[in-house]
């Protein structure tokens, strides 16, 4: 683990918060946004008239075989109007820092949105750790792929899977960079961060649940990762208890992916040589399935500096990529979001929800991809 001097700054550059010149807008066509007056989250807006098939923040080509076809239809199912009800309900809890009292509502809210799809065959766990006496919980929820579409009777399920993929986004908060927040008693609303992230693996479980199942063959696990503003604590605890070697083939972060006004950009953060390969199928799924995010930075992380979920994964050798909407300085395409850990991270920040649909759509074609 680095020193701390290492990590606060790390934090920083996450977060956009460096020194900012004035943004120079890059684009004439403004990002919808959730939180805005004007925002459309069920109809798509465009400017010029939108072909008859495809939808603006449709899909619109992939490999013409079946498989890929199947992958389409899911993405398409995700709804930004679900993944904003749930974001909604998890920054209406006030705050989702382990030591306030919310956490634990929104521990709640996602077991009881995972706990309705168990009987799609999901399976729900939960780790507990503690951090310097702050108590820490991990949520997990995995599923296997089955022979056919459910439909309510007992089917064969498929032999159990050797391999995994993960896909992780933390949902605790933290509102620091206000001046004196107090994290037992005062707001942590947390929304671009990670809000935005955790909202997205939930409408994953809903969507996952039917159809597509039947080419998984390997397991998807949706990680809801606690104590990553604590510096990654839950993954990393997560990390030190799997058993060697790995059944992991990739692990999948997303974190902070709803605020840009410029543009629908991400960067692409992967971690040490191994994980080269996940960050070209995550280039590959946006061409592929025509996901639209541009520019998609490819970043390498060399060292657990990079304070992302991702971080512990791709140290310990598993292929790991972390999606985030900018980590670095602000430029001409990021002009940074400053709300970031503080109180003011509230759903109206939320600048853009198509990059934010795009984001999603992108991370679960690239684990889709991977697991058939
Ligand atoms: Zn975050």
């Amino acid at each position: 683990m680095r020193a701390l001097g290492g990590l606060v700054l790390a934090v920083w550059l996450c977060a956009c918060e460096a020194v900012a010149t004035a943004p120079t807008p890059a684009t004439s066509t403004p990002a919808p946004a959730v939180g805005s007056p004007t925002a459309t989250i069920s109809a798509p807006r465009s400017a010029t008239p939108a072909p008859t098939r495809a939808p603006m923040w449709g899909l619109q080509a992939c490999e013409p075989d079946a498989a890929c076809n199947t992958i389409v239809d899911t993405l398409n199912r995700i709804s930004l109007a679900k993944m904003n009800d749930h974001l909604l309900a998890l920054t209406g809890v006030g705050s989702r820092d382990p030591r306030h009292p919310g956490h634990a509502k929104a521990v709640a809210y996602i077991k009881e949105q995972l706990g309705a799809l168990a009987y799609y065959g999901w399976k729900i766990e939960s780790q507990r750790t503690v951090y310097q006496g702050i108590p820490l919980e991990n949520i997990f929820a995995s599923i296997e792929g089955a022979t056919a579409a459910w439909s309510g009777s007992i089917i064969p399920p498929l032999p159990p899977s050797t391999t995994s993929i993960l896909v992780s986004a933390h949902y605790d908060s933290i509102a620091n960079r206000t001046p004196g927040w107090r994290p037992a008693l005062d707001p942590a609303p947390g929304a671009d961060d990670n809000a935005t992230g955790t909202a997205a693996l939930l409408e994953f479980a809903r969507v996952i649940s039917q159809g597509v199942r039947e080419q998984l063959r390997s397991r998807i696990v949706l990680a809801f990762f606690d104590g990553e503003e604590l510096f990654f604590k839950g993954s990393g605890a997560y990390v030190s208890s799997l058993e060697k070697p790995y059944r992991y083939k990739a692990a999948i972060n997303l974190d902070m992916v709803g605020f840009n006004p410029l543009a629908d950009r991400l960067d692409l953060l992967w971690y040490t040589d191994v994980s080269a390969g996940l960050r070209d199928e995550v280039m590959k799924a946006n061409r592929l399935y025509s996901i639209g995010i541009s520019p998609l930075n490819p970043q390498f992380a060399m060292d657990g500096n990079t304070i992302m979920d991702a971080a512990p994964f791709g140290l310990a050798g598993i292929p790991s990529i972390a999606l985030c909407q900018r980590y670095g300085d602000n430029d001409s395409t990021f002009p940074g979001n400053y709300t970031f850990h503080t109180v003011n991270d509230t759903p109206d920040k939320i600048t853009n929800a198509r990059l934010w649909l795009k984001a999603a759509k992108l991370t679960l074609a690239t684990a889709l991809e991977l697991a058939r």
